[in-house]
């Protein structure tokens, strides 16, 4: 077995735990470290209807899945921020968590993604209660209670066709047409009757006393308003790159996405980036398991060429 300060994962998502098990299987046990739960989105995924393999699944039972998994081939992950990861002229890296400091050989970035912000006016009324990023963790609590989804992407409208499912009204408003989500997506959707589409739209105000009671949302084109009568909105305008703690430099393009080859290293020896953090055209759960194989295959590779 190799030392176990060879290589460090930052992450467990899907990315993360497909790189963690090609290493293991090459006898490179890696350090992992993730701050919340074992699969990363898919924990707030409600389904997982287009990974190969994956008939319909929840998402969260694809994250215990992972940690099933991580199991069988020991590999233990360390609970914790990652709060820098530094350079070394050496060039190993410290990554500094908690009050540890560890220097590692290679470093896979596979820390995803942040969410965008977006202010509701009129939600500090009642301390945004009734606003909600994730519909499958607080989607239950609107069961048989109008709703409304801001969002126009595939997580926005996969994400409204479930509350579509438990709820009598959802609103899906965009602010663009036509929808960026998959035409698969919205046709579930609008296959329930529960579901109404406004766009381009965007939401001017919201209304409450002690919960969100509705909103008015204005038409982006001819400015004409209307106002909904809801107890929840779930926000899904999409993510941003997180890399604060990333204190190698240059390795990143000018939306702060980790560039990196065919072999998922950056341009700095040793550091490798995969899945939604790294500059690529596709960001789902397919891919970001692919990066992880091949970055675990790269470092087996190059660890091979330049054994010390
Ligand atoms: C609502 C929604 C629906 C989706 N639906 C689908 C779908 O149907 N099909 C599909 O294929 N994809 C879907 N996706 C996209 C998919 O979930 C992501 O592409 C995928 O999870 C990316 O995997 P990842 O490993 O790159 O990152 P993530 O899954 O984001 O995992 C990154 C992990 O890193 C951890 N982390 C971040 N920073 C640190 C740090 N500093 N220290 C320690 N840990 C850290 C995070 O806690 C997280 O667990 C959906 C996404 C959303 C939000």
């Amino acid at each position: 077995m190799i030392d176990e300060k060879e290589v460090a994962i930052i992450g467990m998502g899907p990315g993360g735990v497909s790189a963690a098990i090609y290493l293991s299987r090459y006898g490179m046990k890696p350090v992992c470290f993730e701050k919340d739960l074992i699969g990363g989105k898919t924990n707030y995924t409600e389904k997982i209807a287009n990974y190969a393999g994956y008939l319909d699944e929840k998402g969260p039972q694809l994250g215990l899945n992972f940690s099933e998994q991580l199991d069988r081939f020991a590999i233990k992950t360390i609970y914790k921020e990652v709060k820098s990861v530094m350079p070394n002229p050496d060039g190993t890296f410290d990554i500094s968590y908690g009050k540890e400091v560890h220097t590692f050989r290679y470093v896979i970035l596979a820390n995803g993604l942040g969410e965008k912000t977006y202010d509701v006016k009129g939600s500090d009324k009642f301390s945004k209660r009734g606003i909600s990023r994730c519909a499958i963790c607080d989607g239950a609590f609107y069961k048989g209670k109008n709703v409304a989804v801001l969002g126009g992407g595939n997580s926005a409208v996969e994400e409204a066709a479930y509350l579509a499912s438990i709820c009598p009204n959802v609103y899906l408003i965009s602010h663009s047409v036509p929808f960026k989500a998959e035409q698969a997506v919205m046709e579930e959707f609008t296959s329930h009757s529960s579901a109404h589409i406004y766009a381009p739209y965007d939401i001017k105000e919201s209304r409450g006393d002690k919960i969100l009671e509705g909103l008015t949302l204005v038409n982006l084109e001819d400015k004409t308003e209307v106002d909904i009568d809801i107890n929840g909105l779930f926000i899904y305008i999409g993510s941003i790159p997180v890399n604060q703690f990333l204190l190698v430099k240059d390795v990143l393009d000018e939306h702060g996405f980790v560039v990196t080859d065919e072999k998922m290293k950056s341009k700095v020896d040793g550091l490798y980036a995969i899945g939604d953090c790294r500059k690529t055209p596709l960001r789902q759960v397919a891919t970001a398991v692919s990066d992880g194989a091949i970055a675990a295959n790269s470092i087996h590779t190059d660890y091979l060429k330049n054994r010390r």
